[in-house]
């Protein structure tokens, strides 16, 4: 990619304003494009809400010259915060509040560029394009009707996004919504799905968490169908997967729609390109992230023999009951291996507290608890073996990038359809039940990371190929590479 251009060609310089969905799963992989996209020239500006700018400053992550941060009210009360369907209730709060706030805010830049007699000492160019994410169709609206051009990040994973775009389908062939509750345990949710362009046949219950639905008028599935079909309002869908990953799904995507960019993962495209100027090193340890991350578990990996621990976790939103944490710890414990298990405050009621009777003490010289990680660096770490998970896409692609195998309990939105590929079509991955029992835990652990040849050696070197092709993916010349350049080229065309 071309260097920073000057200060002369400035006001001429592409400005992308990047609007991530403001939960962790969306902000790291919006950062690590503006990151891509700040060191290709483009002056960038980065908005998410004030309490996520509070935390951001806290962790004092700058950005250099060109990288601005901005803030917009979040609309979230401290308790809304805290309660259980926080996801949800982000996105109800961003619909309502945000519109207004990024119209004002995208015009006052434009107004501060176009004022040559502002007091500011170097205002920014105007935006020239906008770059929304996955749930903030929103802002694809407002940028047209400010003129200015605007890009999807479908921050999840192409299968996920077709799954989406079969939601209509499905409702029109009455799959869904569920008759009865019965259907949610009667072996319906096994009915093949045969049709989805460029997607193996897969169980209805592996389409989305939210079919699991007796409601006509299910707000998370119609938002799942509405989200999907708003990428058609774009100018170009921006996907965080790699050609070979998802070869297929890709094919049937790029029939739908005229411009996809096929730019991930993500996590590896910026550990090759971009150098974190503060500490020298691939970008990967630049992300953002909104809890403190516990140090002291990258000295306890240190010290781990390597490939011996399994990491857990469950990413930025899952909500467990108390009954699948005690099935999963006693599941670790019996295991008898060494394990990072990040239990984030509002994992489970009562955090940490929540952990069964006795279990800490019986497990405590094998067992790092953490309350958020630097999870990418975890990842890459020579002593993590595998990667229990709930199956997020960054998550997933995070474990494909550092060729982790994976055991998978997936719980929500398009996770059910990426651990179905991690397990059936990357053949990287087991997968647990829904209802969490300690002694498939178990032996899930020991026949993933278990000695003596069987599946776990071959899921092994299965996650070291995935590994290898995303990393000739983003590397110079590869797929990912290319379609990133053609997409700087392209929101650069954009400026003119
Ligand atoms: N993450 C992290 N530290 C942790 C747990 C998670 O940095 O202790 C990051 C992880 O690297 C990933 C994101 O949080 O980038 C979670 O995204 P994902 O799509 O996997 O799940 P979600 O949080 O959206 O359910």
């Amino acid at each position: 990619m071309a260097a920073a251009p000057t200060s002369s060609a400035a006001a001429r310089r592409p400005h992308a304003l990047l609007v991530p969905f403001p939960c962790s799963g969306h902000i790291n992989p919006t950062l690590h494009l503006a990151r891509l996209l700040h060191s290709a020239g483009f002056v960038v500006t980065f908005v998410s809400t004030e309490h996520n700018h509070a935390l951001m400053r806290a962790r004092a992550r700058g950005g250099g010259e060109g990288f601005r941060y901005e803030a917009i009210p979040g609309g979230l009360s401290p308790s809304a915060r805290r309660a259980h369907d926080y996801g949800f209730g982000v996105l109800r709060a961003v619909r309502a509040h945000w519109p207004g706030h990024l119209r004002e805010l995208i015009a006052r830049l434009n107004s501060v560029a176009d004022d040559s007699s502002s007091s500011s000492s170097s205002p920014p160019p105007p935006v020239t394009c906008v770059v929304a994410s996955e749930l903030m169709s929103f802002a694809l609206d407002v940028a047209a009707s400010l003129g200015v051009a605007a890009y999807v990040l479908w921050g999840t994973s192409a299968c996920g996004l077709s799954c989406g775009l079969a939601v209509r389908e499905l409702r029109r062939r009455a799959y869904v919504p569920l008759k009865d509750a019965s259907y949610l345990t009667n072996g319906y949710l096994d009915t093949p799905i045969d049709w989805i362009a460029g997607m193996p046949t897969v169980r209805l219950g592996d389409v989305s968490s939210f079919v699991r639905t007796l409601d006509p008028t299910s707000f998370a599935l119609r938002v799942e169908e509405d989200e999907a079909n708003s990428c058609a309002r774009a100018q170009g869908l921006i996907l965080n997967t790699f050609d070979d990953l998802e070869s297929d799904v890709l094919e049937a995507l790029k029939d739908e729609f005229p411009r996809v960019y096929t730019i991930g993962p993500l996590a590896a495209a910026m550990h090759g390109r971009v150098v974190d100027r503060a500490n020298g090193h691939g970008g990967a340890a630049a992300g953002l992230s909104l809890w403190e991350e516990d140090a002291a578990c990258m000295t306890w990996l240190d010290a781990q023999p390597s490939g011996a621990v399994l990491y857990v976790s469950f990413g930025s939103l899952t909500v467990m009951s108390p009954d699948n944490i005690a099935e999963l710890a006693w599941g670790l414990a019996e295991s008898r291996r060494p394990f990072l298990w990040v239990v984030r405050p509002g994992l489970v009621a009562g955090g940490i507290n929540a952990l069964p009777d006795g279990f800490v003490s019986e497990t405590k010289d094998r067992c790092f608890i953490a309350e958020w990680c630097a999870q990418e660096q975890v990842l890459r770490h020579r002593a993590v073996g595998a990667f229990l998970t709930h199956s997020g896409w960054n998550s997933s692609t995070e474990s494909i990038c550092s060729g982790v195998p994976m055991i998978c309990w997936p719980g929500f939105a398009d996770q059910y359809i990426n651990s179905r590929y991690v397990c059936d079509e990357w053949g990287i991955g087991l997968r647990l039940d829904e209802e969490l029992r300690r002694e498939q835990v178990a032996a899930h652990v020991e026949e993933l990371m278990g000695g003596g040849g069987g599946r776990g050696e071959e899921m092994r070197r299965s996650a070291a190929k995935w590994k290898a092709m995303a990393e000739s993916a983003t590397a110079n010349g590869g797929s990912s590479y290319v379609s990133l350049d053609k997409l700087v080229e392209q929101l650069r065309l954009e400026t003119e």
